[in-house]
């Protein structure tokens, strides 16, 4: 039982949480290494919501809710860390999820899926087709997914899927606590921030867009801006570090 008074809390409950998804068979063992990156990135921008994450936040929310159709990419990392998260958001913007695995197998699919179904989660389901112009099973989506949406978010993304679903013509929005990454900068929209703080913001900001708001959210997107700002953020914590 970890302390709820521990300085890491969070941190260690996720820890703990991502630890036994992979003994359960949900994460791939090289989630937990892309876990340890992400903690990393956390740490420096201070585990916290920074602004232009915030804002972020509310322009995902705004493209959500604009789409024709909007599909949440789940994998085992964020449905290990986020199950209650994504059954909200779904709630909240009406989008449609489909479990997308990098390291595919029909067992993990299941395991995943039935998790998320146990946490509310919706989850689509039908005969996967290489629609996806990748290599080996990643590029397996559903046709009535993935393959017909034009908004979609991949939170805890490769680099890889991210420009072959943005060459496909879709609108991605990331999760990525590394903006240095290739998915961060090839996303149409990349939030620097923690996946468990990112998706419930995104599902506050769904209910409480002003009228408006959400046009001149999406018309003034730049996503150089928010990642040169998160960039900013974690050299200014890092120039104080030792003050
Ligand atoms: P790329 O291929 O985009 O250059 P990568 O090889 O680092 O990046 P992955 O190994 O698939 O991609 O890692 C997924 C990304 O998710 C990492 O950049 C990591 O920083 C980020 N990440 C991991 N855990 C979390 C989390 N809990 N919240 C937000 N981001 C996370």
């Amino acid at each position: 039982m970890i302390p709820k008074d521990h300085p890491r809390y969070r941190s260690l409950v996720a820890r703990e949480r991502i630890a036994r998804c992979a003994q359960e068979g949900i994460v791939a063992l090289e989630g937990l290494a892309a876990h340890g990156r992400g903690e990393a990135f956390d740490y420096l921008i201070g585990e916290r919501t920074t602004e232009s994450a915030a804002l972020a936040e509310r322009t995902a929310a705004a493209m959500l809710l604009a789409a024709r159709h909007a599909v949440i990419s789940v994998n085992g990392n964020t449905a290990a860390l986020a199950a209650a998260e994504i059954a909200a958001l779904q709630q909240a913007s009406g989008a449609d999820v489909e479990v997308n695995l990098f390291h595919r197998t029909e067992e993990r699919i299941e395991r995943i899926t039935r998790h998320l179904t146990a946490h509310g989660v919706r989850v689509l389901s039908g005969t996967p087709e290489r629609i996806v112009p990748l290599s080996h099973d990643r590029g397996l989506s559903l046709p009535e997914g993935i393959g017909d949406a034009d908004v979609v978010l991949v939170p805890l993304e490769d680099g890889d899927r991210c420009a072959a679903l943005r060459a496909m013509g879709k609108a991605v929005i990331t999760i990525d606590l590394n903006p240095l990454s290739r998915t961060a900068r090839t996303a149409t929209l990349t939030i620097v921030d923690e996946v468990t703080r990112a998706l419930p913001a995104i599902t506050a900001a769904c209910t409480t867009l002003e009228p408006g708001e959400g046009e001149r959210l999406i018309a003034s997107l730049d996503n150089t801006y928010l990642l040169r700002a998160a960039i900013d953020e974690m050299r200014e914590r890092l120039a104080h570090a030792l003050e």
